[in-house]
């Protein structure tokens, strides 16, 4: 069947070493094999980023890929994604981001962007539909990202221009800088560094094209905005924040570098306590009925006045992973962070080990220019991120990410929350053992989204103990593959199973705009872009030694709480290992098999 919706049929490719560039057809192959998305950015690197290739080489490129939903008249259809080398594992990664530039791009003409190469000095990429101009970004040069945002949007003079830029952190090498996209955000891995490393300090597309559908008569009929804001009700009245409580509650919510998972303050930074006191109004992404983005003001300090809408993970690790209760300091490093354009993720959780190696006195306070660096301080965590952001002291080593730690900190390894170099997320995987592979086993090192977030499985489905290890293989390997063809959509994760794409997936909207048939194939898909990515990974070195766990998860009990006494141990997470190996059909040593590989219809790419 031919394509007849969903996808515009053109990847732009920039060469920012002469400032050409042209457009390319998207080959209708590529899209039954890979959807799109993450599917499609994976293949692409895979053809054209050697595994030698260095993050901040030249040679590195960045690959932005839509998916056939974004920009649609489908709810939540925002998300669009970017595949590089990164900075903070070494490794390859995959990004997600909402905000209008995907559905702008699309509008413009195009589903997919490639940058390469390197621009002789500070420009930015300006793309209104079929005219593409490499600008001189001399004066923008330095300026944060909410400075580069209001003055491009300002020049652009067109309010639903998609902007992505990024702050000092990335022109710094920071290794966990991000990319902001119209206030979302390409966050995890230091995608922000591999932009700034090619002079390039935003993008910004305006596109006027419309979109096509195979059968736009009756996906109107079928999508019902209304009820798929009524059956993501919670997250629409407290945004992601309401996990805080009920994750804490379950204890597996990491305090002070993961050395206990339950936080006495929980109290003041929780869903309830945000919203009474700081909450100022919802805001939706793009075409999103949902709105669970909950602006808060913050009361004091520095920024009093300004607003900010934070993320469960974001809350989490500028606050608990630091020990910090103080939410308008949370909201203020929150802000920070996006300033500087660094992952808050990322940040938090290596602020957290700093301080954790300053109490053991393997930090000084020379180290930090006088800073006392100690759990539960705000002026602690705001001023180590100004130490990152600005490479100064301690921030110089700090801003290198763990790998970069391990090489100039000796002993301080064992107190890195990690895997593959990618700091862990907002869940202790002592109080629920699957989140042990999603952290080993995720394609971009430990992340919660990419490796399976399992705890809802674990916890609701009735089919699960979450202290055993029974069934974990299957479970995570299942989660992955659907989030594998989700990010692929180009639809948020939240309104999701509301639109029918769960692990047994409808694909009924998809295949009223593509006029393609993805019945029974999506799993499928799913599973061939994670064993795609794996053959990435270890073309690149990456095998079962580095989907080990660090060692407080596999050595330390958890001292308090309903996951008290709990500790995934190296020789449980073993066994643990083994049945995901299994249900993937990859070797002991984590490496797909050829069979595997044939089977999926990838025989071609070793
Ligand atoms: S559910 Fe929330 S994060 Fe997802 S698209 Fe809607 S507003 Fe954005």
């Amino acid at each position: 069947m031919e394509v007849k919706g969903g996808y515009v049929g053109n990847l732009l490719r920039v060469n920012l070493n002469d400032k050409t560039y042209h457009a390319e057809h998207l080959d209708e192959a590529l899209l039954n094999l890979f959807l799109g998305g993450r599917g499609v950015a994976a293949k692409i690197y895979f053809e054209e980023i050697a595994p030698e290739v260095r993050p901040l080489d030249e040679a590195n490129k960045l690959i932005f890929m839509s998916g056939p939903l974004t920009g649609t008249i489908v709810p939540g259809s925002t998300k669009f994604q970017c595949a590089t080398k990164s900075p903070e594992t070494g490794i390859y990664l995959c990004s997600n981001s909402g905000g209008d530039f995907g559905p702008q791009l699309k509008f413009a003409g195009y589903d997919g962007l490639i940058i390469e190469g390197r621009a002789s000095k500070p420009v930015y990429l300006s793309i209104n539909d079929d005219k593409v101009k490499v600008e001189d970004a001399t004066k923008l040069w330095g300026k944060t990202t909410g400075k580069v945002y209001k003055i491009l949007k300002e020049k652009t003079g067109y309010s639903q221009a998609g902007i992505m830029c990024v702050g000092p952190a990335a022109e710094g090498k920071v290794a966990f800088s991000c990319i902001k996209v119209d206030g979302r955000s390409f966050g995890r891995g230091g995608a922000g560094a591999v932009m700034a490393s090619k002079n390039l300090k935003a993008i910004v597309v305006k596109g006027q094209g419309r979109l096509n559908y195979a059968n736009l008569a009756e996906l109107k009929k079928r999508i019902k905005p209304r009820e798929v804001r009524k059956a993501c009700q919670s997250l629409a009245d407290y945004g992601r924040a309401i996990y805080t409580e009920s994750i804490n509650e379950l204890g597996c919510y990491p305090v002070r570098n993961f050395q206990t998972a339950v936080f006495s303050g929980v109290d003041k930074i929780d869903a309830r306590s945000m919203k009474e006191n700081f909450f100022v109004k919802n805001q939706a992404c793009f075409k999103c009925p949902v709105a669970c983005l909950k602006v808060c003001r913050l009361k004091t300090g520095r920024f009093e006045g300004w607003t900010v809408a934070p993320e469960y993970e974001t809350i989490w690790a500028l606050g608990a992973q630091c020990g910090v209760s103080d939410f308008n300091a949370i909201l203020s490093a929150n802000l920070l962070c996006d300033e500087y354009g660094m992952d808050t993720i990322s940040t938090g959780n290596i602020i957290g080990f700093a301080m954790e190696l300053y109490e053991r006195g393997m930090i000084t306070r020379e180290d930090t220019g006088g800073l006392k660096l100690s759990f539960g301080s705000p002026e602690a965590v705001l001023g180590a991120i100004e130490l990152i952001a600005n490479r100064k002291k301690v921030g110089e080593v700090l801003a290198r990410g763990f790998r970069g730690i391990a090489a100039e900190v000796p002993g301080s390894e064992r107190y890195m929350m990690q895997v593959k170099g990618m700091p862990f997320a907002a869940y202790d995987p002592r109080g629920f053992y699957g989140m042990g592979l999603t952290y080993g086993t995720s394609s971009r090192g430990a992340c919660h989204n990419v490796g399976g977030w399992s705890i809802r499985a674990e916890l609701l489905s009735g089919d699960y103990d979450r202290f055993a290890l029974k069934g974990k293989g299957k479970l995570i390997k299942s989660i992955q593959d659907t989030r594998a063809y989700l990010d692929c959509l180009g639809i948020c994760t939240v309104v999701r199973r509301a639109l029918g794409f769960s692990d047994k997936p409808d694909p009924t909207i998809l295949n009223l705009v593509t006029g393609l048939d993805f019945t029974d194939k999506l799993m499928e898909i799913g599973e061939r872009i994670y064993n795609l990515e794996r053959v990435i990974l270890t073309r690149e070195g990456i095998r079962r030694k580095d989907d080990m766990l660090p060692p407080r998860i596999m050595k330390e009990k958890l001292p308090e709480g309903p996951a008290k006494g709990h500790v995934l141990t190296k020789e449980m997470y073993e066994v643990e290992l083994d049945e995901y190996y299994e249900a993937r059909r990859w070797s002991k040593e984590g490496i797909p098999t050829q069979d595997k590989l044939e089977a999926l219809s990838l025989q071609d790419i070793r």
